[in-house]
């Protein structure tokens, strides 16, 4: 599997990181994890096949990792070739992303839903942890993160086992570092360096304990805000866990 890091930043606009997106290519087809407001353009000039998509995750209702899922859908109805794709686009999400979207789609009548190929919404409840399969091949689970009512985390595992897990926004939780245990790649916010203003997010040291405890193969350090532009993540990760940190950056290619 390939994963393209689109945006690796938050809410806060910054000239070097999109808000929330990365793209994972598998052996089935492709899903985008979070669609903020910048990725469908990240998409396009990553050069990736947005047309195709297979399947979008949503983790939860902030508008850093869900407003461009109504602008991609407008999108799509207008771009070059749709005519000939046929096969479903797939949202899985936590609860609420059908009734923002209905709203969003009532409120000016944009036939969001009226494409050429069917879109299906499945919500998936905080604490509802039955497996589901996102793209043939590729398994999932959720498990909820104490950031908002409806956040979720999500494992993904391919036919090889390769494991990836995108904990999107969450504050500490020892359960979000058992269910990341073993995975290939751990992408892990990692929203400040330290003295958070707020639990609902984490600061490097708390971020670090879930890698102690995950183990991962890899671990990808995202949602950053500007403050992590004066510090270097990467060295400062190394100084409490061995393994191999990487601070990501938006155009970040990882094979896993
Ligand atoms: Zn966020
Ligand atoms: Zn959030």
């Amino acid at each position: 599997m390939q994963l393209v890091v689109l945006g690796s930043g938050t809410s806060v606009f910054h000239p070097r990181r999109a808000s929330a997106g990365f793209w994972l290519q598998t052996e089935s087809g492709s899903i985008l994890l979070d669609c903020s407001a910048d990725a469908p353009h990240r998409m396009a000039a990553e050069n990736l096949n947005w047309m195709n998509l297979d399947a979008i995750w949503i983790s939860h209702l902030h508008l850093d990792h869900c407003g461009g899922l109504a602008p991609f859908l407008f999108g799509l109805r207008h771009a070059p070739g749709i005519e000939q794709r046929t096969r479903p686009l797939k949202i899985f999400s936590c609860e609420g992303v059908e009734k923002l979207l209905r709203a969003i789609d009532e409120s000016h009548n944009y036939k969001l839903f009226q494409q050429r190929f069917p879109v299906e919404i499945q919500e998936f409840l905080a604490g509802d942890e039955k497996p589901f399969e996102m793209i043939p091949g590729l398994k999932a689970e959720t498990v909820p993160t104490p950031h908002r009512r409806e956040s979720l985390a999500i494992r993904l595992i391919n036919s090889n086992r390769k494991t990836i897990v995108y904990t999107s926004d969450t504050g500490y939780s020892e359960d979000v570092a058992e269910f990341s245990r073993g995975a290939d790649l751990l992408i892990l916010e990692c929203s400040f360096y330290r003295d958070k203003p707020i639990a609902t997010h984490l600061e490097l040291a708390e971020a670090m304990r879930i890698a102690q405890i995950a183990e991962p193969r890899k671990l990808l350090l995202t949602h950053l805000y500007p403050e992590w532009d004066a510090v270097d993540l990467e060295a400062e990760a190394k100084k409490l866990w061995s393994g191999e940190t990487i601070a990501a950056r938006d155009g970040l290619r990882l094979e896993v």
